[in-house]
């Protein structure tokens, strides 16, 4: 069967049919990186707006390319939350007129469930269960993933997710919106040991992330003048990462074994990230995965791509008037910690 996904969360407008043999069989992703860009982050109004502007002509767009119509669909899967309610509202409530128009079910994802299925559609062989890094621009967590809908968190950040703490060191950089990437790149040209930065909770006995102390050294070391910003972006890099393994360490230490090591999410475009996992995978004994970085941030192959997971377990459909939500933990018995962590 296809699926039709719809993803319109945060600041991409994505559509995309995905067939249940994995194959992307067409998809579009318009970004509004240009509209935020002189505010230096997503503005909800406007990114709401311009979902409402793009979303219908786009999902056209996808259909034609790929040669369906309303009746070849077996589902419409759109993210339901969390995220920017405004813009979740658009997506979802084009599903489900279109889910009513085609008469099949109507899938409400959450988007941290699209992310964290993403890597079982670019790679037929990861099988759950499997320890999943989730480091998005608004979530970082560790989950065990032991079936669709079935996400028991480990771990979480009692402050900054990591995407965010990429996003603010480039803002202190200068290097614009999004972040990630230019961190990234500049990182390439620089000394990852030249600046002394922190790794908050690295060796801590509790399971969970903070980046705001790391974030705060970054600002520090740039105000002295003394670290040129491919220096700071490199030694900001290697902390981050330091972290993340030292972290996943010790969630793998704590769980029952399990054969798979994944990441998913905008962070898990990242190569340094990815190859610093790859490394822990080896040493754990653990097979890794990740997917394609164009399906680690924001897409709507993965929401179709969990519409069809939902399918495949017999799931049922949702109600049509299911509601929009801009909170919704993937792992609903996780215990709240401090800070913005969910
Ligand atoms: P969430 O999924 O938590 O709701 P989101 O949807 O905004 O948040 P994603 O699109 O999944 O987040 O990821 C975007 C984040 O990933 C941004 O913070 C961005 O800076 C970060 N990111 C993207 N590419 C890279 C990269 N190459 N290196 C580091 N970070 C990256
Ligand atoms: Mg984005
Ligand atoms: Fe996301």
């Amino acid at each position: 069967g296809i699926v039709l996904g719809i993803e319109s969360s945060c600041d991409e407008t994505a559509a995309a049919i995905v067939a249940d043999d994995r194959t992307i069989v067409a998809q579009a992703i318009a970004s509004q990186d240009d509209a935020h860009a002189p505010y230096g982050g997503v503005v909800p109004e406007i990114a709401a707006r311009a979902h409402a502007e793009r979303l219908a002509p786009m999902i056209e767009a996808v259909m034609r390319e790929a040669g369906v119509s309303l009746g070849d669909l077996d589902a419409v899967a759109a993210t339901a939350g969390p995220g920017l309610i405004g813009g979740v509202m658009v997506g979802l409530v084009s599903a489900k007129a279109l889910a009513m128009a085609a008469d099949v079910p109507l899938m409400a994802i959450n988007h941290l469930e699209g992310h964290a299925l993403s890597p079982r559609l670019a790679d037929p062989d990861l099988a759950f269960p499997y320890a999943l890094l989730l480091v998005s621009g608004g979530h970082c967590q560790i989950l065990r993933v032991d079936g669709v809908g079935r996400y028991r968190r480990l771990a979480t950040t009692i402050d900054d997710a990591l995407g965010e703490a990429f996003d603010k060191t480039a803002k202190i950089l200068g290097l614009g919106f999004p972040g990630g990437p230019a961190v990234e790149r500049l990182a390439r040209d620089g000394n990852p040991q030249a600046v002394p930065l922190p790794r908050p909770l690295k060796g801590s006995a509790e399971a969970h992330f903070s980046f705001a102390g790391l974030k705060s050294a970054v600002l520090r070391a740039h105000a002295t003048g003394q670290h040129p910003p491919a220096d700071i972006a490199a030694s900001f890099q290697q902390a981050a990462i330091e972290c993340v393994i030292d972290r996943l360490g010790h969630s793998l230490g704590r769980m029952a074994p399990v054969p798979s090591l994944v990441v998913a999410g905008g962070v898990a475009a990242n190569a340094a990230v990815r190859s610093a996992l790859e490394g822990l995978a080896a040493k754990h004994g653990m097979r890794f995965s990740a997917p394609p970085p164009a399906l680690c941030t924001d897409n709507a192959a993965m929401i179709a791509w969990a519409g069809q997971e939902r399918l495949a377990i017999g799931a049922q459909a949702d109600p049509l008037d299911v509601a929009a939500r801009p909170r919704w933990p993937l792992d609903p018995e996780a215990e709240p910690v401090r800070g913005a962590g969910v």
